[in-house]
């Protein structure tokens, strides 16, 4: 081989700290706290106590490669734990605190964490686990003295108490890419949550794949708002990815209503937000009620689960705002698709963008995509054939967290999404539908999602969730869930009416049944699985 002769460095999360202590020592980073008050500093305190939290690891015992558990909202004192914990090089366990019970001793467990810092919030919920975390060393809560409270937790710190008696002379160590440096739990809805392990090496590349104008187009210029919670995939990668351009970051703590986060984003002047459709609809509910208006917003990111169009219209048209449609998942850290306009599309008039700005849009550089039958033979990018989306990768997971072999990872190397989708000649991906949630009526598949958004396209539907129930003739057909708007006077009829307007007949749902809210799991999407539980029964008359 004719090698080349250019430096190797690892690629440490570390260096993204150093970097913006040094490049971007006056950037600010607001937060919102659990206490109350505002909180600001800037990214040269962030690294300073960074250095401590990495201190303060290893005073405690820490090793490299040892699990050390976050409960805690997104704010400063997580993001120097993201930092500190895993450019130490222990492996930072964000916890999703929305998990049952069971589930959160089963992944603190599973993960073998020896720490767990908290927020003020969850003290109560791990009070009552504490008899189940036998491996548990050390309860930090992430306050300081004046906030502590009265606890039965055992072997409890006062996290600022505890950075005090540290200093901040640190060299963080440098070691091999490929070593652990965090971990997500999926929160699958069936079964126990699995655990999906990035690497130093795959976070970083993901930070810089995401930022790319192709991407999230960062740079120093964007105040963000990071919704997404830094306990969901990494906060979508923004945690890294906003100090390595230089962003000012405004971090919401547990506030998330629409009037908290209108306040954040007027006062702090946020260019950029990024958060599930739910938020969003809080968010533009509370616009809608106050005549508020996003004077500063140039940019939301809404992944998670599809963007309707009435909220693509919403931002766009009332708000001035862009929507970057975005899909992706714990197991692909998460960025994997993201839509923005090709310049033949930017050409076409808005009706005619909205079809294709409705898709979760096309692969960015560093992730692939595919769609495949139930053989394994690979579909055309025609807009039409739909099959099992898979996806291969620097940032993909190879497997999951304790387990042999994953039936997800094919001999391949591609990794099954578990979603179906559709591809079209510009490359744009559609998802059509989780693998168990389509509706096969008659051998034909039915795109529970695609009714969904349909069913959301009407003025007086709040939100809406489409199930495949037992038919005697079709195997199965399609039962819409309904949320009503306030004071609406929508039935069954005026609704599937609607929706046979934009769907073949055969398409057209059976039924719609009403109720005042529909389940939610984790991380705030529709839970299918309890509401399939909570239709057994229902028979279509
Ligand atoms: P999670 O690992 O909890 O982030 O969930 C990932 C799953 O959320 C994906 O496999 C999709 O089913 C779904 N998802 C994420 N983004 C989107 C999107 N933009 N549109 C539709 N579904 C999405």
């Amino acid at each position: 081989m004719f090698k080349g002769l250019m430096q190797q460095q690892p690629l440490m999360i570390s260096s993204i700290i150093e970097f913006a202590e040094r490049w971007f020592p006056k950037v600010e980073v607001v937060s919102r706290t659990v206490e109350g008050p505002v909180h600001r500093y800037t990214y040269k305190d962030m690294g300073a106590r960074a250095r401590r939290v990495a201190n303060a690891l290893s005073s405690l015992g820490i090793e490299q490669g040892d699990r050390v558990a976050t409960l805690a909202w997104n704010g400063y004192r997580h993001m120097e734990l993201y930092f500190g914990v895993s450019g130490s090089g222990a492996v930072l366990h964000t916890v999703n605190p929305r998990l049952f019970a069971e589930q959160l001793a089963y992944v603190i467990n599973h993960a073998g964490d020896k720490i767990v810092f908290l927020d003020l919030t969850f003290v109560p919920l791990l009070e009552g686990l504490v008899s189940e975390l036998p491996d548990v060393e050390k309860y930090i809560i992430l306050t300081d003295r004046a906030h502590m409270p009265e606890t039965s937790l055992p072997n409890v710190i006062c996290y600022e108490e505890l950075l005090e008696a540290e200093n901040d002379t640190f060299e963080w160590p440098v070691f091999d890419e490929n070593a652990a440096s965090s971990i997500c739990y999926t929160s699958g809805t069936t079964g126990n949550p699995k655990g999906v392990v990035y690497s130093h090496r795959s976070t970083l590349i993901h930070a810089l794949g995401s930022s790319i104008p192709n991407g999230l187009s960062l740079s120093g210029n964007d105040s963000i708002l990071l919704v997404v919670p830094q306990f969901h995939v990494n906060s979508w990668g923004v945690s890294y990815a906003a100090p390595m351009n230089g962003c000012k970051l405004v971090l919401p703590g547990p506030m998330m209503d629409g009037a908290s986060l209108h306040e954040l984003l007027d006062s702090e002047k946020c260019t950029l937000s990024l958060a599930v459709p739910t938020v969003w609809m809080m968010l533009t509910g509370f616009l809608h009620e106050s005549g508020n208006k996003l004077p500063h917003m140039k940019r939301v990111v809404i992944g998670g689960s599809a963007v309707p169009e009435a909220m693509i219209r919403s931002f766009e048209q009332e708000y001035d705002v862009q929507v970057i449609h975005a899909w992706g998942m714990t197991e692909t850290s998460p960025l994997g698709t993201l839509n923005f306009l090709m310049p033949h599309l930017q050409e076409l008039d808005y009706e005619e963008q909205m079809p294709i700005k409705l898709k979760q849009g096309k692969s960015v550089f560093g992730i692939d995509i595919r769609i495949v039958d139930d053989n394994n033979q690979v579909l055309p990018h025609d807009g039409e054939a739909f099959g099992k989306l898979q996806a291969k990768g620097h940032w993909v997971t190879s497997g999951y967290f304790g387990e042999e072999q994953s039936d997800s990872v094919a001999k391949d190397g591609w990794f099954d999404t578990g979603d179906v989708a559709t591809i079209d000649p510009d490359g744009y991906m559609m998802i059509t539908d989780r693998t168990k949630d389509v509706i096969k009526s008659g051998g034909e598949w039915i795109s529970s999602i695609e009714l969904e958004n349909i069913a959301v396209g009407h003025p007086d539907i709040a939100e809406a969730a489409v199930i495949a129930m037992p038919h005697p003739k079709w195997d199965e057909r399609p039962l819409v869930v309904a949320v009503k708007n306030q004071g609406s006077d929508v039935n069954k009829e005026t609704l599937l009416q609607y929706i046979s307007q934009h769907v073949a007949k055969w398409q057209v749902p059976d039924d719609v049944v009403f109720i005042d809210e529909l389940p939610h799991g984790a991380t705030g999407k529709l839970n299918k699985l309890k509401l399939r539980e909570e239709f057994n029964d229902f028979r279509f008359s």
